[in-house]
């Protein structure tokens, strides 16, 4: 199995302790079983960065969104090579909040990834069902058409990522995937992409709702190579607890 991973995405919060103790906290626990990634609010990045390096290095810094653009009249946006030079190493791409709020194409998001892997950002790359489409039962073909356009766009060569599988019906709502939706839309991922992209190298991980309370159940099963979350985010016990649930998951797989 590979390395699992653990991203904190504050969306446009930052947590009560601040982006620096939170970092400092964090690190005291982290270790080489789980990767651990924060992503603050742009304004933020630039003291998580300092906190993580002067702790050690061991927690990767990531953005929210970027442009796909180097420069140029995009008032209010952000390039790759921006977040690069600020010491960012990775950048979630496809959020379903700015595919919902903010215009985000799957075109677009092709655009995105490319840009991220030219700056040398690792893209974490979000795909995932509204809650009418899981209802229809069409998940996989919506999940296909984000992929697929998103790899046409890009290139296949996007390598290594994370794709993150968020059902949008449990961002936020309190109302996780069961581990056996997650493991099967995982596996459904993988098919898709072994077809589109064969040699890139990735790992999938799921975001939507995840607690202490449901870390270790979504955390047994093989597939779920990490999580994305949200809400538990803000509150670094809360964080570091889901944390251990994925560390003592990676031990006992
Ligand atoms: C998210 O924003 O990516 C997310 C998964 O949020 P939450 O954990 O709050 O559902």
């Amino acid at each position: 199995m590979a390395r699992p991973i653990l991203i904190a995405n504050w969306k446009m919060n930052v947590p009560a302790i601040g982006a620096k103790h939170f970092v400092r906290d964090a690190a005291g626990v982290v270790n080489a079983a789980v990767e651990m990634v924060v992503a603050p609010p742009f304004p933020f990045l630039s003291e998580a960065v300092t906190a993580a390096e002067s702790h050690g290095g061991k927690i990767a810094i990531a953005a929210q969104n970027c442009h796909d653009k180097a420069s140029g009249a995009f008032t209010g946006e952000v390039s790759t090579s921006m977040l690069q030079q600020l010491g960012v190493s990775m950048v979630i791409i496809g959020h379903s909040e700015r595919r919902q709020f903010f215009g985000d194409t799957d075109e677009w998001i092709g655009r995105k990834l490319a840009a991220a892997r030219a700056a040398g950002l690792m893209p974490v790359f979000c795909v995932g069902e509204d809650e009418a489409t899981y209802e229809r039962g069409a998940t996989m073909e919506l999940i296909e058409r984000q992929l697929r356009e998103a790899f046409r766009v890009a290139g296949s060569d996007l390598s290594p990522l994370v794709i993150a599988y968020e059902p949008v019906w449990a961002i936020g709502t309190g109302k996780n995937a069961t581990p056996e939706i997650a493991a099967r839309t995982h596996r459904g991922i993988r098919s898709i992409v072994k077809e589109i992209a064969p040699s890139a190298e990735y790992r999938v991980i799921y975001g939507g709702s995840v607690t202490p309370a449901n870390a270790r159940e979504l955390a047994s099963s093989e597939e779920i190579e990490g999580f994305l979350v949200g809400g538990a985010s803000l509150e670094v016990t809360k964080f570091l607890a889901i944390y251990e649930a994925l560390q003592d998951a990676a031990v006992a797989i």
